[in-house]
């Protein structure tokens, strides 16, 4: 059994990189149908009010702490958990995918952006099978999941933004077969490098979402005031929890 924490309702796979990675291909092994989360507190401040968006969480096989923020309020309730982020875990995916023959669908980011990315790794992994690559700016969820069935994709990675990939993943869940699908926000910007990555010591510090709005300063009203919220409902909630 996977060991869970909660953070203000909202449960957390607590387990370590390779951990996580070896849950994704025994299930692709098995045939399992999973959907990961990668989450961060922005996501969980919409789960509070969006009740729809709060039971794909809790449905979801696999919860990864994907930020920062998430790994500061398991902290405060004396819970040591690394930090899975996102671009590293989707290069992993990747890796698993070229070295196991997995069959891998891109949904996600701009035309050109999309392509980019999949011309990239095409060209890293000259025998990786990319089964079907779309950009993230399409109207009908029915119709890809028609088309990403065609395509026999098993691993499919969406970066289609927070909560809409997640909606998007879960429908793919109750669709497909076999198949494990993850939300990856931003990812196919970095991984494309249509968007700097932050630099190490930013990531050290666990302060890319300082780089990112720095960069993007249009970003900061997505940041505040909900991170701070976050964070002090966080602690409001160890509190609690120590004085129980
Ligand atoms: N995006 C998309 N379809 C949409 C809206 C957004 O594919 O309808 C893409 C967008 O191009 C970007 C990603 O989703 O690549 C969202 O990035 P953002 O940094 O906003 O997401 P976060 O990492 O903060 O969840």
């Amino acid at each position: 059994m996977m060991e869970i924490a909660s953070i203000q309702g909202f449960k957390i796979n607590l387990l370590k990189y390779t951990e996580a990675l070896n849950f994704v291909k025994t299930s692709l092994d098995n045939g399992e149908n999973i959907q990961i989360v990668t989450i961060n507190p922005e996501m969980i401040e919409t789960a509070k009010r969006n009740p729809d968006f709060a039971d794909v969480l809790k449905f979801s096989e696999l919860v990864i702490p994907d930020s920062f923020g998430i790994k500061l309020a398991l902290a405060f309730k004396g819970i040591k958990q690394e930090q899975i982020r996102g671009v590293d875990f989707a290069a992993s995916l990747i890796e698993l995918a070229d070295k196991y023959g997995y069959k891998l669908a891109l949904i996600g980011a701009k035309p050109e952006v999309n392509n980019k990315l999949t011309e990239i790794l095409k060209e890293k992994y000259p025998a990786l099978n990319i089964v079907f690559s779309h950009d993230g700016y399409f109207s009908d969820d029915t119709q890809m999941i028609e088309e990403i069935k065609n395509s026999g994709a098993n691993l499919v990675l969406t970066a289609l933004g927070a909560p809409k990939q997640e909606f998007f993943n879960a429908k793919l869940k109750s669709t497909l077969q076999g198949v494990a699908s993850i939300g990856l926000g931003g990812t196919f910007d970095v991984m494309a490098g249509c968007v700097a990555e932050a630099p190490e010591i930013y990531r050290k510090l666990g302060l890319e979402w300082l780089y990112r709005t720095v960069k993007q300063p249009e970003r900061f009203k997505r940041i505040f005031p909900t991170l701070p919220l976050f964070l002090f409902h966080s602690i409001m909630e160890a509190l609690k929890k120590s004085k129980e």
